[in-house]
């Protein structure tokens, strides 16, 4: 448009006319490209900022008085199917099969660990415990929301966040299978586990993962009935998970947690997830659950049930947390299901110490012995926590000396309660509530069970 006269222009003013609009476009590129790169930047300094809380939040702890294994203790710890219940290393960014400079666990260092069966468990939701309250609300400040915003994964819905977990180590499996190197395999049903097993008895270089939920925050309450319920829970097995913990560090509407602010039993809701998880094939644990709802639960459940990851409230000093631990009263709810106790590795759980850990362990075994359970040792596990915002004092790629702890106390546990604690146990756990499996088929599996490590 040009002079006083609609669209008669001079060839100047047509001239100058497009050189403006070239301007104004190459205005708009420039000013588009600086968005860009601004939004770029901003999205990798968050991205930097999340390896750095990874870092900063899940360092090793070192315990000068640890043991040195013995050629005797490596022989017996590479010979073990081992199994680990618990790890949150699908929180975090870092490739599940690349060996990472910080942060606990990944396929190459479990691999050197020699362990044969990983608990992979997602955590959705983690608010801060404000230093004047004893307890965690829902309510207070959530760090997933912040480290779900520096990753670029969901940040709105709770079941969007588990899900994209679940996803990504899927993902890691797949590529794991193209790779070429170790194998990551998805364990769902109880022939799995059985290839698995006879996998590592031959020597193959494979690890089964098996997936477990910290927490079903989204599940139940007032908007919900129990068929919605039920679906939920099938959901999350229909995509693979295997171990449901109803709670995590807050009370939610399946049940109170330890840490909780009201700390109540199960709720309704809680009791159909439970009961629908269990008709699954999904093992349940409670760890992090109220007194009265592993009370309630214990009374509940049919099969047995993992506490993932824990310590003994029995000779707890700081900075062991008493509180986060079991009390004999709840020990004694897990013996008399048949359950098995996983053991963490971090001084809140067990104390300053390795040798504690295995103190924490002869505990749970001294309650089953006085119960006159045939073989106290088939109660305790592995329960790592790693990637977990702890400190564990052995490192998964060195857990011979976890191993060696076990064997070099002054009162040793023999090599078969070794055996049992460093993965048998959890072996027949899995091999009992899986789809297809039942207590038989687990004797068979995971009795008398020694491997071949793939890591010479
Ligand atoms: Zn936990």
């Amino acid at each position: 448009m040009c002079g006083p006269v609609r669209g008669i222009c001079s060839r100047r003013e047509v001239k100058h006319s497009v050189t403006s609009k070239i301007l104004l476009f190459l205005v708009i590129c420039l000013l588009f490209i600086a968005a860009y790169y601004a939004y770029a930047n901003y999205a990798a300094g968050l991205y930097y900022l999340a390896g750095r809380y990874d870092r900063m939040m899940n360092p090793y702890g070192v315990d000068p008085e640890a043991p040195v294994p013995t050629d005797a203790d490596v022989d017996l710890h590479r010979s073990m199917f081992v199994v680990d219940l618990h790890a949150d290393t699908l929180k975090w960014e870092r490739d599940l099969l690349e060996r990472s400079a910080f942060g606990h666990a990944d396929v190459p260092r479990l691999r050197e660990g020699n362990v044969s069966l990983q608990g992979f468990t997602i955590v959705t939701k983690s608010p801060l415990r404000m230093p004047w309250r004893d307890s965690v609300s829902a309510r207070s400040p959530d760090t997933n929301t912040l480290l779900s915003l520096m990753q670029g994964r969901p940040m709105f819905s709770l079941r969007d966040r588990a899900f994209h977990q679940i996803e990504r180590f899927k993902e890691a499996v797949r590529r794991s299978r193209e790779g070429g190197g170790t194998e990551l395999r998805l364990i769902r049903d109880v022939e799995d586990l059985g290839q698995l097993v006879e996998d590592r008895r031959a020597g193959r270089d494979v690890i089964g993962g098996i997936l477990g939920i910290e927490g079903g925050h989204w599940i139940g309450g007032t908007a919900a009935d129990h068929e919605s319920v039920r679906a939920d829970i099938r959901e999350l097995f229909d995509a693979g998970v295997r171990m449901f913990a109803p709670t995590h560090r807050f009370d939610n509407a399946l049940s109170g947690s330890s840490e909780g602010y009201a700390r109540y039993g199960l709720t309704a809701h809680g009791r159909t997830a439970l009961e629908e998880a269990e008709r699954l094939g999904i093992t349940v644990d409670l760890a992090h659950i109220s007194n009265d709802g592993l009370r309630d639960a214990g009374e509940q459940l049919d099969n047995p049930f993992i506490v993932s990851h824990t310590g003994v409230r029995a000779n707890c000093e700081e900075p062991c947390r008493p509180d986060r631990n079991l009390s004999d009263e709840d020990i004694h709810v897990v013996l008399e299901n048949g359950g098995v106790i996983g053991v963490g590795y971090w001084p809140q759980a067990v104390g300053p110490s390795v040798w504690r850990i295995a103190d924490a362990m002869a505990h749970i075994m001294r309650l089953a012995e006085e119960r006159g359970v045939d073989d106290p040792g088939r109660h305790v596990a592995l329960g790592s926590d790693y990637d977990g915002s702890v400190t564990p004092l052995i490192e998964v790629s060195h857990l011979d000396v976890l191993t060696a702890t076990m064997r070099q106390r002054p009162d040793p546990f023999t090599d078969s309660q070794i055996r049992d604690i460093g993965g048998r146990n959890a072996c027949r756990i899995f091999a009992t509530n899986l789809p297809g499996g039942n207590a038989e088929t687990s004797e068979q599996l995971c009795t008398r069970l020694n491997v071949s490590s793939p890591h010479k």
